[in-house]
Order: structure tokens, then sequence, then C-alpha cells
């Protein structure tokens, strides 16, 4: 019995204190030890399960732990609210593409909440003919068909993500969406709490219309 008490307190801690080490940047970088992103929760699922099989969703232990965590919060304050997560990393960081950055496990795509006409929260619809979500386009009003961005559910994952890294000790270096979409953002009632985020000022290679990329800070050792 003993024994048995034992293996299970191991198997538990081994699974709930894995520890990740990254290397170099987000730019160049890999990635040991890496937790994999669960396909699905509560208020959320991945952008894909057959990339989530793929292995696409990979990132660093304590990066996970801040994404998982600000979920579960969410689901306590805002049962309503649904989410879907977009593009992390492979297991072992390094190239990923199309993506310039992703590389050290700590970059998180998330596909950005949406509402349907009858003002009811929904997943992004993700699949292989949208390009899994990344071919979507918004208007600069936030429509897309029949689905508008829910800039409050995005401030209210946001500050989640911020106080799930802070009580971690996780950073977050950047937020990165369309910059000609922030003003939206500052309409909610969460944005006085978010407002020191590093959101991106200029456009980056991709619209960050349909997504918002987050760029965690971790130590990491040179590559
Ligand atoms: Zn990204």
């Amino acid at each position: 019995m003993r024994v048995y008490v034992a293996i299970v307190l191991f198997l538990v801690s081994a699974s709930t204190y894995a520890s990740s080490t990254c290397f170099g940047s987000t730019s160049a970088g890999r990635l040991e030890n890496a937790c994999r992103m669960p396909s699905w929760g509560a208020n959320y699922k991945s952008y894909s399960s057959v990339l989530w099989l793929a292995g696409r969703t990979y990132l660093h232990c304590d990066a996970q732990a801040v994404v998982v965590d600000a979920y579960a919060s969410l689901a306590q304050n805002y049962p309503s609210y649904q989410f879907v997560y977009g593009e992390t990393g492979n297991q072992y960081g390094g190239r990923f593409k199309p993506h310039k950055t992703h590389q050290n496990g700590l970059s998180v795509d998330f596909m950005v909440p949406v509402k349907n006409s009858e003002g009811e929260s929904v997943p992004l619809p993700t699949h292989a003919f949208n390009r899994y979500g990344y071919d979507i386009e918004f208007t600069l009003a936030g429509e897309y068909k029949d689905l508008e961005l829910d800039y409050e559910a995005m401030a209210e994952h946001l500050l989640a993500i911020k106080k799930a890294a802070a009580a971690r000790g996780v950073g977050i270096w950047r937020v990165l969406f369309d910059p000609k979409m922030q003003s939206a953002l500052k309409q909610t009632k969460a944005w006085s709490q978010i407002a020191d985020l590093n959101f991106s000022k200029k456009r980056s290679w991709v619209r960050h219309d349909d997504h918002y990329h987050i760029d965690f800070v971790l130590p990491c050792k040179q590559l």
C-alpha cells in the first residue's frame, strides 16, 4: 500500500511540477521537456484536433500553466464565454512555419472570442477551409459573417492571463493585435486593468485580427 501511494504521489508530482527549459529567443530558439495544451477544457478548445495531434500545441510548462489557469478563472467568473486557442509550438521548439516566432515555447496564439447574432458566446469556427481560423478576415468594426468579435470577453481573457502570469511569476513581453482594432478594446470594462500590457503599435507581417499573439517571459538558456 505504501509503495502504491508513493508511486501515485510520484506520478502526480511528475505531471504537476514538470519543468521545461527554453533556449534562445522566440524567433531563434528551442525547448526541452515541453507541455502540451489540453485539447479542450470546460470553456475552451484547440483550433484543430488534427493539428493538436500533429503536435503543434506544445509550449513551456510554466506558460501552459498560466494559459490553463486563466481559462479556469474565466470558467468560474464568466462561464458563458467560449474560447479557442491557436498555435503554440513544436514539442522541441525550433522553426515553426509559417510563424516567424513560436520557437522557444513562450509564444501562444489565441483565436478571438466571438458572439453570434443572438449575442451568445460561440467558438470561432476553425477548420481546414479557413486555414484553421487564420484566414478569417474581420472588418475593422470586428465583424465576420454573422459573428461579432467579443471585445469584453477578449479583455477579460487578457486580464485573466495577466493575473495568472503574475501569480506564477511569469512575465508578459507583448500582445500582438491589429493596432487598428485596439480602440474597441479600450472601451471595455477591463481595459484600465490591462492598459499596461505591451500592445503592438505597428501592424506585423500578419494582420492579427482573427487572433492575438502573446509572448511570455521566462528565463531561457543560451541557444
Ligand atoms: Zn503567433
